[in-house]
């Protein structure tokens, strides 16, 4: 397997990544040989702490996949990193068919009030598939199909990509390694795999605060996260069921 960290020049800060990576191409990463570089980096401070942008470009879907970058990643150990799904309807519109954005901003202020920390948020919206196509599932939801039939109906995503993406971005950003933010162990085995160390596993605890009593409210009278108004599973778009503090 290949192992891009190897081969990076050693430089001091995000900003000379780009410089670094402006004729980076390996041979990639995983049976997809997922290649990404550094494009562009900026400051960008946010309500979840300060934070630098780091702008990818991959070499397979010309997606643009950000890091949000916390503190002194570059060249630590054990630096606490959160790999997240876009998702539009979630993050942006505030959906509630999906937890996607209490996890992203419960990521965000975590990891922004720590020394450092990654958030690497992965251009795969509804979970691969596609806006349009997650869309075109929340209607086929709608209609009274289950998770699975909608799934059937729409093609299975292909969710290896989020993981050699991701593993090349954390090599690329001269991470030595990470303790994953998730509730699933699997990610942490397909990470491994790629040649990311993963040091230790932070669970993923959503505390419920102003902010999300609302939301939270309407998923308990709702019967539970993984089912929607209608009383149907989910279409998951995060591979990693959150945990809600002092609920279970
Ligand atoms: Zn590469
Ligand atoms: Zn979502």
């Amino acid at each position: 397997m290949a192992q891009p960290c190897g081969k990076f020049p050693r430089v001091e800060t995000l900003e000379q990544l780009v410089e670094r990576d402006r004729t980076h191409d390996c041979e990639g990463l995983g049976p997809h040989h997922i290649c990404v570089r550094v494009e562009a980096v900026a400051k960008l401070p946010s309500r979840f702490g300060t934070f630098h942008i780091v702008a990818f470009w991959n070499n397979r879907d010309g997606k643009e996949h950000i890091a949000m970058v916390h503190g002194d990643v570059m060249g630590h150990q054990d630096v606490p990193t959160r790999l997240h799904s876009e998702c539009l309807t979630g993050d942006v519109m505030g959906s509630l068919r999906c937890d996607c954005r209490e996890q992203l901003e419960v990521a965000l202020g975590k990891i922004g009030a720590m020394e450092r920390g990654l958030v690497l948020y992965m251009r795969q919206e509804g979970r691969g598939i596609g806006l349009v196509n997650k869309v075109r599932a929340y209607a086929l939801q709608d209609r009274g199909l289950d998770t699975v039939d909608a799934n059937l109906a729409l093609g299975f995503r292909d969710d290896e990509r989020d993981y050699e993406v991701a593993a090349h971005m954390i090599a690329s950003l001269s991470v030595g390694s990470i303790q994953l933010m998730t509730n699933n162990p699997r990610k942490i085995e397909e990470l491994e795999k790629l040649g990311v160390t993963v040091a230790g596993r932070l669970p993923h605890v959503i505390p419920a605060n102003e902010l999300n009593r609302f939301y939270l409210e309407t998923k308990a009278r709702r019967s539970g996260h993984q089912i929607t108004f209608d009383g149907k599973p989910h279409l998951p778009e995060q591979d990693d069921p959150v945990i809600v503090e002092g609920e279970d």
